[in-house]
């Protein structure tokens, strides 16, 4: 069947194909997870239609940029200051990716053992299946772990590649480090945009990102309420769509959203009944199309009621000041804001393990399940450490590992199910 967009695909060398066929499955699979959900808020109309056009209108929206002289930059960390691409007027987006397509072509450049989020992004772009990637003038990379940032050296072949240099403490020499880095990169994008980041320009741009996370912190508040009034994959979506829609669109419409979700709460309506067991994820981030555990966890008679993760609370926690009126003010803005992200990446990190215990209090979970990509070891390991400070607060813990195959669905439904159960 002709896709209306073909000509735009032809145009982005995808293989046309199995971008259909790609299509196909991730529309099957949203039907059944998201669109089989009862009681959905009016506002996730919203984000049904951007997951419908996902692959098609935002596509055109890139290219329409492109047409007028702006340049589209692909983000893989939320390390990477979103503020300074959109004070060159560029578009920003967040490649990560959560299927296994074209892992065979990544497994030629990549170990096996490599955590699945490299191998996906690699293997979208291999397989020439992502329309984002390919909208790109620029992709940025970050030195977090050990597997992107060797990941990134290959991959600079096939795409331009910038990488920033993130620390792996959170001294006061590495805070500098970072704040040279931060300057680095605006100088990096002033050459490839021709636009000069001006203190107004920047200042407009850090207002924009906060009025994003501001909708989402408002979303995150009106989900302690109880019963919990959207279901953990709803808000997943929203925090996944976050990456791609354009930002002051996005937000306008989460905050129509939490209008709704404001009366849902009032009224004291849930989306699932009083006395629901009720689960903090905290891990590695979850790129679409990644819901299985969601799913898993929801299918099992509980509901996720936050997510301690970069598609979540640590890329909304914390926004940068407004306050300040020169460059380096607002440079210096960006560097204490950023510094703060507390990825499993930094040793020590105790951050994020305080934020953990803060997390679950606040959101009156009865147990938090640790969910980490299989061959990630900065949250492979860390869970340990997450595991005995959860045993220490007395807080149930569940240790998940897993990867982007279907294959464990059964297994993991059975752990799951099991650990539900012991919450009381
Ligand atoms: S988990 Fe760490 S490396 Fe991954 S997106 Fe978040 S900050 Fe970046
Ligand atoms: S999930 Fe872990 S291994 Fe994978 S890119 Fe993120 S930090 Fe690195």
């Amino acid at each position: 069947m002709k896709d209306k967009y073909d000509e735009m695909w032809k145009k982005l060398d995808l293989d046309i194909t199995a971008h259909e066929a790609l299509l196909t499955v991730l529309g099957q699979f949203y039907d059944d997870i998201y669109l089989t959900q009862q009681g959905r808020l009016k506002g996730m109309e919203y984000l049904d239609f951007v997951m419908s056009e996902v692959h098609g209108l935002r596509i055109k929206e890139l290219q329409d940029a492109k047409d007028e002289g702006r340049k589209v930059i692909g983000t893989f960390c939320i390390f990477v200051p979103e503020e300074l691409i959109l004070a060159t007027n560029a578009v920003c987006v967040g490649l990560c990716a959560g299927a296994e397509a074209g892992f065979d072509l990544a497994e030629r450049y990549l170990p096996r053992n490599t955590c699945p989020l490299i191998k996906s992004f690699f293997g979208f772009h291999l397989a020439r299946l992502c329309p984002y990637m390919s909208s790109c003038d620029m992709v940025v990379g970050e030195t977090t772990c050990d597997g992107k940032k060797k990941a990134y050296e290959i991959f600079s072949k096939f795409k331009p590649t910038y990488v920033m240099e993130v620390p792996q403490t959170k001294s006061h020499e590495a805070k500098a480090l970072f704040r040279s880095e931060i300057v680095r990169f605006k100088q990096h994008l002033e050459r490839l945009t021709g636009v000069t980041i001006t203190p107004e320009k920047l200042s407009q741009s850090i207002k924009i990102v906060n009025r994003r996370r501001k909708a989402l912190q408002r979303l995150n508040a009106l989900r302690r309420a109880t019963p919990a009034p959207i279901s953990g994959r709803d808000a997943l979506l929203i925090n996944q769509i976050a990456f791609y829609d354009d930002p002051l669109r996005f937000a306008e419409n989460i905050e129509k959203l939490c209008d709704e979700l404001s009366e849902r709460v009032n009224s004291g309506q849930g989306i699932v009944p009083e006395g629901t067991k009720r689960v903090l994820i905290s891990g590695c981030p979850m790129a679409i199309p990644n819901w299985k555990l969601p799913y898993v966890v929801e299918s099992s008679g509980a509901v996720i009621v936050g997510e301690e993760s970069c598609i979540g609370y640590r890329n909304t926690r914390d926004l940068v000041r407004e306050d300040g009126e020169t460059l380096d003010e607002l440079l210096d803005a960006l560097t204490e804001r950023y510094m703060k992200i507390d990825c499993a990446c930094f040793t020590p990190n105790e951050e994020r393990l305080d934020h953990i215990v803060t997390l679950a209090r606040e959101l009156k979970v009865d147990g938090v399940i640790h969910y980490a990509l299989q061959f990630c070891q900065p949250y492979s390991i860390e869970a340990t450490r997450v595991e005995e400070r959860l045993a220490e607060e007395d807080i149930p813990f569940l240790r998940i590992e897993t990867d982007y195959s279907m294959e464990d669905t059964g297994a993991l439904k059975t752990r799951v199910e099991a650990f539900i159960e012991t919450l009381d």
